[in-house]
C-alpha cells in the first residue's frame, strides 16, 4: 500500500512522524507523504520540520519510503502559486492542495487554483466541475479519493468525472490518528463503493507506484 496525504502532529495530526511512518510500516505500507497543513504562517516551519525528518530518519526505515509533502490548506486562491511555489523550493516533493470538501468552506475558486498551480494532487475536490477535470488531466494533476469519511462523501462525483476526463486518481487516507491506516480491503471498498471497479483500483495503485517511483529514481534524492 502507499499512502501519499497524511498528517502529524507538526500540524492536527495525533503522532511523531516517526511514529506514523512506523505504524504505516507495520501495516504493510510500502510508502508514505507526510502532507501537514499549511499556509503562509508555517509554511517553512512545517515543511522544514518534514524534509529534515526524511532526509535524518526516513532512509533508516526497511522497508517503507518516507516522502516529504504538504498540504496547502484554506490558503485565498490568489495565493495559491505563490505558496506552491515556496513549498518547492524548501523541499516538499509533492504538494498537495485541501481542494473544495463539501463540508469545509474552502474559499471558492480553489479547485481550479490548485489546478492551475500545477499541485501534483488536489484533495477531496468536493463538487469538482467537468471543467476542472480536464485541466486536471491537461496539468498532470492527481484527483484524490479518500477514506476520510466526511471529505469523501463526493468520491463518486470525483471518480465519475477523473474517468470521463482522462485525469488520474490516487486513494489516500488523509490520516490523524492510527484507526484512520488503510488496508488493502478497505481501499477496495472505498473505490468500488465510488462506483469504480476491481481494474480502477489496479491502476490507481498503479497510478500511486509510479508518483512513489518517480521520487526514488536514482540520482534523486528525496
Ligand atoms: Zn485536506
Ligand atoms: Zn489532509
Amino acid at each position: 500500500m502507499i499512502d501519499l496525504h497524511t498528517h502529524t502532529f507538526l500540524s492536527d495530526g495525533v503522532l511523531t512522524p516517526a511514529e506514523l511512518v512506523r505504524r504505516a510500516e507495520e501495516a504493510g505500507y510500502l510508502a508514505i507523504g507526510i502532507a501537514d497543513h499549511a499556509d503562509a504562517s508555517n509554511l517553512e516551519q512545517v515543511v522544514s520540520a518534514i524534509v529534515r525528518f526524511c532526509h535524518e530518519t526516513g532512509r533508516l526505515y526497511r522497508h517503507i519510503k518516507v516522502i516529504p509533502a504538504v498540504e496547502i490548506t484554506h490558503v485565498p486562491p490568489a495565493q495559491i502559486p505563490s505558496m506552491v511555489a515556496g513549498a518547492r523550493a524548501l523541499g516538499a516533493r509533492l504538494v498537495i492542495c485541501h481542494g473544495q470538501t463539501i463540508c469545509e468552506p474552502v474559499y471558492p475558486g480553489t479547485n481550479h487554483a490548485a489546478i492551475t498551480a500545477k499541485v501534483d494532487i488536489l484533495a477531496h475536490p468536493g463538487l469538482l466541475t467537468p471543467e476542472e477535470a480536464a485541466l486536471a488531466a491537461k496539468n498532470n494533476v492527481y484527483l484524490e479519493l479518500t477514506s476520510r469519511y466526511s471529505h469523501g462523501l463526493a468520491n463518486g462525483r470525483v471518480a465519475k468525472l477523473a474517468l470521463e476526463h482522462g485525469a488520474r486518481l490516487v486513494l489516500n487516507s488523509d490520516f490523524h490518528a492510527p484507526g484512520d491506516l488503510h488496508s488493502p480491503g478497505l481501499r477496495k471498498k472505498i473505490v468500488l463503493g465510488a462506483g469504480l471497479t476491481e481494474e480502477d483500483l489496479k491502476q490507481i495503485e498503479l497510478n500511486m507506484r509510479q508518483i512513489v517511483d518517480t521520487l526514488f529514481m536514482p540520482g534523486i534524492a528525496v
